[in-house]
Formats: structure tokens, C-alpha cells, sequence
């Protein structure tokens, strides 16, 4: 054996991205908190418009996903010309390090931040980059500090996953305006919509020449099954990424069930609601039982326990209940289970296992 044929440096460096668990061996009626999923599924819109095109399926899809980026325009009040569509923001994000950076070049994210950014980077051939977080919360000085000549992306989840903690406006700000004029800033804004009366940063990115947002409708939309995310941005950036996607990235179905669900209003406010209500009653019974987390801006709760032995024992009784949580020791968090706000029926049963388990009883 030879090894004339091996992958291009940094290729080897990816460690597969580890997804939520969805099964237990032997176990049915597991309810999965692990995703960050919409407890409610998707709206019955999408659902509705997913049947329509069953017939289409031997045709082509529009590649401009022109109807699509006319729906997010409506809703968003932006301009559907500076609008690309991706298979989940997945896609945006590796379309932003494919069009941006490269060997040679560096990109940054923060210590706790969504583990796609650093794969997304090594598979682009660059070096990712990590600035500390100051008490789970991104760092706009120290951010910035990890900026060389070398950084071409950088990359903020606004709400933060796993963390759930958010920069204000005046932070996000301070950052677009700390940066030299090679680095583009990627707001990730998968949970933008939890957020009432938040933009996701949609105006900065309209202002900026170096700010771009990236969405999801994996998240309060219930599709992460469809596999749909947007991005907006200046003009020159949508234009390089079109150029680097496929020309039929998004299936006929995808554009029509996303165009439904962008239009149910109704859908994502009673989803962001609800979210908010179970949100902070959770979050409250278990800084009750001695679990406290940080105030959470997205649909799951970051809970901290006292070392990371009790972490790793409150997530195997909750999986012995049947309820799967997501383990966030990959992300620097050792000592925390990240638990996606679900229905109430879920976080009742949550604060009973959690709290059964504190009290030892378990
Ligand atoms: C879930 C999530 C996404 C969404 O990914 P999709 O590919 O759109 O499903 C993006 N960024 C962050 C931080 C997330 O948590």
C-alpha cells in the first residue's frame, strides 16, 4: 500500500459532526431534546404545499429559487436580488468558507461556538481559529483580538448555540466595526425568530459591505428534515456564493414547503411564544432543584451541574427515562447538557427526572 492518493491537507483534521441522538436500543417513546427541534413539527402549510408538487417531481427545479427568495423578501422587507438560498444553512456556511477562505487563510470562531464553522473551515483547506468566550457569552474584545491579516470569516451565532446567550446590538455593532476590511462577519441567526422583534441582524448586513446573515427554517419553522437556510447580504457576496453553489442545491419541494412556512406568520408566532413560556418555566423549576443556566434567547436551555461527572449521571437517568438531551462536552462545556425547550409535556417530565436525580432518589 502506497499513500499516492490522500485527501487535501486538513480534510483528516474533521471529526464527523456528531448529531443529536434520536434512539434508544430497545427503548420506544423516546422524546428527543437533543436537536433543537420544533416540538410541534412542521406547519400543516407546508405540509399542504409539499403534496401539491408530488406531480412536479420530473422537472427541474427553479434554480434561482425565485418564488422562494420573493417569500423571505415579503416577510423580511429585503430585496430578494441580495437573497441565496442553501440546503440548511449548513450549506451557506460551507459555501462562505469554499468562496472565502482557503489554505493559508484563518477562520475564527468563539470557544463554545456551532461546531459547523470549524468543519466547514478545515474542509475549505483553512485554519480555524479560536477566541475565548468570557462566562459563555462571545467576547466582542477578545474576539477581535484572535483577528490576523490572515482571517477572511468570522463567524457569531446570534443567539449563540449551544450557550443561548446573545450580544446586543451595540456588541454586534462594536464587532462589524472592529474589523479590518478583509474579514467578513457571518451573523448566524438560526435562532433569530425565538427572539421577539429581533432582526437577526438583517440591518446591519443591509448596511455593511462586510456583515452577512445567515437562517434557518431547521429551527422554529420544524423543517431540519427539508434542509432549507437563506442568507442576506451586500450584493458582491450573494453574487460569489451563487457562484459557488450548485445550480439545483434546493429540490421542488424544498422551495414549496419553505415558501408555505415563511408565510405562516401565525405558525412562528405561536412557536416563539410557546417556546418562551415553557422556556422560562423550565428554566426556572430547575434553578429550583439547583440546575441553574444562563437566561436562554433560543428553544433550549444550556443547564449546568456541579462537575462533569454529574452531567454525564443526570443524562444517562434522563436516557434511562427515555428523554435524550445532547452531551456538550466537544463544545468546552463539560459540566452542561444543552435540553431543547419541547412540548409541556416533555419539560414537566424533564424537571421530574432532573429533579429525582438531584434529590438522589434515582
Ligand atoms: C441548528 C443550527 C443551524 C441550522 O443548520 P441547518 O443546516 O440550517 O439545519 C445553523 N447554525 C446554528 C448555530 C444552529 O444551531
Amino acid at each position: 500500500m502506497t499513500n499516492a492518493i490522500a485527501p487535501k491537507p486538513g480534510i483528516l483534521d474533521i471529526a464527523p459532526y456528531q448529531g443529536g441522538e434520536s434512539h434508544v436500543p430497545g427503548m420506544r417513546d423516546v422524546v428527543k431534546l437533543s436537536s433543537n427541534e420544533n416540538p410541534h413539527g412542521p406547519p400543516d402549510s407546508a405540509r399542504e404545499a409539499l403534496r401539491k408538487v408530488a406531480h412536479l417531481l420530473h422537472r427541474y427545479p427553479d434554480g434561482s429559487h425565485a418564488t422562494l427568495r420573493r417569500a423571505i423578501g415579503e416577510v423580511h422587507g429585503l430585496g430578494p436580488a441580495r437573497l441565496v438560498c442553501g440546503a440548511g444553512s449548513d450549506e451557506l456556511i460551507t459555501f462562505l468558507c469554499t468562496a472565502y477562505a482557503g489554505p493559508g487563510t484563518e477562520v475564527v470562531h468563539t470557544r463554545h461556538g456551532f461546531s459547523m464553522y470549524r468543519l466547514s473551515a478545515l474542509a475549505a483547506g483553512a485554519t480555524p481559529v479560536e477566541a475565548p468566550e468570557t462566562e459563555r457569552r462571545v467576547d466582542v474584545e477578545a474576539t477581535l483580538a484572535a483577528v490576523t491579516e490572515r482571517t477572511r470569516l468570522l463567524f457569531v451565532a446570534n443567539p449563540a448555540n449551544p450557550t443561548g446567550t446573545m450580544l446586543d446590538g451595540a456588541e454586534v455593532t462594536r464587532l462589524a466595526d472592529g474589523l479590518p476590511p478583509h474579514v467578513l462577519l457571518v451573523l448566524d441567526g438560526a435562532y433569530a425568530e425565538y427572539v421577539e422583534g429581533y432582526d437577526g441582524g438583517a440591518a446591519l448586513a443591509g448596511a455593511r459591505d462586510n456583515v452577512v446573515m445567515t437562517r434557518t427554517f431547521s429551527k422554529i419553522y420544524g423543517l431540519g428534515g427539508l434542509r432549507v437556510g437563506w442568507a442576506y447580504g451586500p450584493a458582491p457576496v450573494i453574487d460569489a456564493l451563487n457562484r459557488v453553489r450548485g445550480p439545483f442545491n434546493l429540490g421542488t419541494p424544498q422551495i414549496a414547503a419553505a415558501e408555505a412556512a415563511m408565510h405562516d406568520r401565525a405558525y412562528v408566532a405561536r412557536s416563539r411564544s410557546e417556546n418562551a413560556r415553557l422556556r422560562a418555566w423550565m428554566a426556572d423549576a430547575l434553578a429550583g432543584i439547583g440546575v441553574p443556566s444562563d437566561p436562554s434567547f433560543a428553544n433550549f436551555l444550556l443547564a449546568r451541574f456541579g462537575t462533569p461527572a454529574e452531567a454525564e449521571a443526570c443524562d444517562a437517568h434522563l436516557r434511562s427515562e427515555g428523554l435524550l438531551v445532547r452531551r456538550v462536552a466537544g463544545y468546552g462545556l463539560p459540566d452542561c447538557l444543552r435540553i431543547t425547550v419541547g412540548d409541556e409535556a416533555a419539560c414537566r417530565r424533564v424537571v421530574h427526572a432532573v429533579s429525582r436525580f438531584k434529590e438522589g432518589a434515582v
